[in-house]
């Protein structure tokens, strides 16, 4: 089918990656009731996206659950008054397997078949907790023998997270997940990686701080990481490593805009419009 032809990577959404980090820095001040409130906004916050959708008890039961989860890590850490880069990642976890979780639901609830998929059970990483790095074969083995129990059903992969050989979560590093979606490409033998953010394409500088900042339509990958640093969206470094070993073209778009083709970025395209240097 169709479906099936499409994979799914999600990141954690909006601030929740920021507001775990800030509740485990409350918990190792001692303040676990503080921290705790964090953890119940996240939950809630992420019922809310699911709002509109169906709701449904299961996906509440669920997200619950990962409060539940966070509440006993932060309670951990609180006690030790100590978070190391293990422990934060564990928590982090929660932020990226809630967003796949909440998806799923909402895709289900729109009658497409959908499967939830926590990368952690494909991206075997080394223990550099916190910026992790991938085994590439193994992660390759891993994803090859478990995309076969997908069947027909869209997997919505959680991005960002790892597992090392002892089964530890690890993470990748902030924006992880652009590394895991251009990862999966890779593996998988994609035809084209889409990243959807809320900012028109990649930028000629950040139109946060610069008024007359313009989208670029095309440009190469090493342009796009450039000036991803300059603009609004930032990448994580080794996003294009996998898009360079395969030559998968990348797509940057627009939720704000959907029907807007945003930029494309390729193998030794030039940026277009030319940008100043
Ligand atoms: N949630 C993680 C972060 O905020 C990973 C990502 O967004 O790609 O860095
Ligand atoms: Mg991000």
């Amino acid at each position: 089918t169709r479906e099936s032809q499409v994979a799914v990577v999600v990141a954690a959404m909006g601030e929740t990656t920021d507001l775990l980090l800030q509740a485990a820095t409350i918990a190792a001040d001692g303040e676990f009731e503080k921290a705790q409130r964090l953890a119940v906004r996240v939950g809630d916050q992420a019922l809310e996206n699911a709002k509109g959708s169906v709701a449904t008890e299961q996906l509440k039961a669920s997200l619950s659950d990962h409060v539940a989860d966070l509440s006993r890590l932060l309670q951990g850490i609180s006690l030790l008054r100590e978070s190391s880069p293990q422990t934060i990642d564990e928590i982090l976890s929660h932020g990226e397997r809630i967003s796949a979780v909440v998806l799923a639901a909402i895709l289900k609830g729109e009658g497409l078949e959908a499967v939830f998929v926590d990368a952690r059970d494909w991206v075997r990483t080394d223990d550099s907790f916190g910026q992790a790095q991938v085994d590439f074969v193994t992660t390759q083995n891993q994803l090859e023998a478990l995309k076969e129990s997908w069947a027909d059903a869209i997997p919505i992969n959680t991005g960002f997270l790892g597992r090392s050989a002892d089964g530890k979560t690890t993470t990748l590093g902030r924006n992880g997940s652009d590394y895991t979606a251009t990862l999966v490409a890779q593996i998988l033998g994609a035809s084209e990686v889409q990243f959807w953010a809320d900012l028109p394409g990649v930028m000629t500088a950040d139109p946060q701080l610069v008024s007359d900042a313009y989208p670029l339509r095309t440009m190469s990958y090493m342009e796009a990481v450039e000036l991803a640093n300059y603009g609004g969206r930032i990448f994580h470094p080794r996003t294009m490593m996998p898009l360079m070993e395969s030559r998968i073209p990348l797509r940057i778009l627009n939720c704000k805009d959907p029907e807007d083709s945003g930029t494309l970025a390729s193998r030794g395209a030039a940026a277009h419009p030319p940008w100043p240097r």
